[in-house]
């Protein structure tokens, strides 16, 4: 008898029954609304986005991990849940849910003022403003210590003037989060990283399309251009002070990651499994040739261990709360163990393999993206390291 990969999992003794029942929501909605248009959607590169947000609204996945605001307040296992839905379908789906739900409207929610969370969330929750998150700039990524985008105080206001770079819905956003070094000095003299809210039609703001990518197509990246940007002096949020302001979001998002990546690697485990029991070769389907079955088993042992590990950072951060290097641990092995199946899986499926056809090749590509953002594979190589072996190894 045949048995599905999670049939093999018993994944229902993994997840619970409510929290699988939801996954199955966020499973029919994105593959009824999503399945048929992402391969164009890839090609054309990019994403009806405004329509997407209102739809992801209606939903109830923006922000659904946050509390009060028009936010569901659901578990951190159920949001992992539905990223990982949404990555089945592509990435840059996903992308855009996470960068609404766990840097935008995670940073105002965390760290801003009430004013800011009463005049914003609601909105992003039902996908009426989109929201983005600047931290990278074009020379600086993986050090945003070093920075250069300024904040400086003129009378009340603040100015801003900098820019940062590939940064995932800022060509479509109504709002930016922006981090700046201010003229406030900390107790070893460096300046003081502060977070903005800032409103893309702020005058100074521009947010040029990045083109030519290769990777995650469909999701629309860009750049934030400040010139002069003039703001209030609540534009600032006031929770925020130092580094860790963006890298207490960055570790919610990669907490998106860690379930998303497994989605991908489960749709492409899928899509092998159907096409190997259809496709005849040598008078055999393809299925009931050794090699093909050795790399689906592996497929499925590499998608099985990942499951694992994503579920159970999932049950820590719904328990105990999981910490910054156990979130490194699941990006750093998700992303990159996702992104081999998908690759290995690609060849299956021959020609075929090598079109929008098929979503493989499509999610390997993708995963490159994921490897590199939210903190590069080698970036939580090294957070790994340093909690093993107590030596820092980044500078
Ligand atoms: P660099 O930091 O220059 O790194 C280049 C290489 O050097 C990498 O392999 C890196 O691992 C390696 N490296 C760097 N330092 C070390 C070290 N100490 N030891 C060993 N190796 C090292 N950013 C945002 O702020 N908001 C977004 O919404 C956003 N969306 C993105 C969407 C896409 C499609 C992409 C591609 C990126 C996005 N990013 C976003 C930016 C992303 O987070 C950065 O690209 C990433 O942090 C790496 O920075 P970098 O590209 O400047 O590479």
């Amino acid at each position: 008898k045949t048995q599905t990969p999670d049939e093999i999992l018993q994944i229902d003794s993994v997840f619970s029954k409510e929290d699988l029942e939801w996954a199955g929501v966020v499973r029919k909605w994105a593959d009824d609304n999503l399945r048929d248009k992402i391969g164009d959607w890839y090609l054309e590169g990019t994403i009806p986005a405004r329509e997407l947000a209102k739809e992801l609204g209606q939903l109830g996945v923006l922000g659904m991990h946050l509390e009060g605001y028009g936010c569901a307040g659901s578990s951190a296992t159920q949001y992992g849940l539905a990223c990982r839905e949404l990555e089945a379908v592509d990435s840059g789906l996903r992308s855009l849910v996470s960068v609404q739900g766990s840097l935008a409207m995670f940073a105002i929610h965390h760290w801003g003022s009430e004013e800011q969370k009463n005049e914003w969330l609601p909105r992003m929750a039902q996908g009426e403003a989109i929201g983005c998150f600047g931290l990278t700039e074009p020379d600086v990524g993986s050090d945003p210590s070093n920075m250069r985008t300024v904040a400086k105080r003129d009378g009340d206001d603040w100015v801003l003037n900098g820019a940062k770079m590939w940064i995932t819905n800022s060509p479509v956003a109504d709002v930016a989060v922006v981090w700046a070094k201010t003229d406030e000095e900390d107790d070893k003299g460096r300046p003081v990283i502060r977070g903005f809210v800032v409103p893309t039609d702020t005058p100074g703001v521009e947010c040029p399309k990045v083109q030519r990518k290769l990777s995650l197509r469909a999701s629309i990246t860009g750049e934030i251009v400040l010139d002069n940007v003039r703001l209030p002096a609540d534009a600032m949020m006031p929770k925020a002070k130092g580094l860790r302001g963006p890298l207490t979001c960055l570790s919610e998002a990669r907490f998106g990651i860690v379930f998303g990546a497994t989605g991908a690697a489960r749709d492409a485990l899928e899509q092998a499994l159907m096409y190997t029991g259809s496709r005849i070769q040598f008078d055999k389907p393809l299925a009931a040739f050794q090699i093909t079955q050795q790399k689906l088993a592996k497929a499925f042992g590499q998608y099985s261990q990942i499951t694992l590990l994503a579920a159970h950072l999932g049950k820590l951060k719904d328990t105990t709360g999981v910490r910054p290097e156990q979130i490194s641990l699941g990006k750093m092995v998700t992303a990159d163990t996702a992104m081999n199946i998908c690759r290995d899986l690609r060849a299956l499926f021959g020609g075929s393999g090598i079109t929008s056809e098929y979503s493989p090749l499509r999610h390997a590509i993708n995963l490159e993206t994921v490897l590199t953002y939210e903190g590069t594979h080698e970036v939580h190589q090294l957070t790994l390291g340093r909690s093993l072996t107590g030596i820092n190894a980044f500078a």
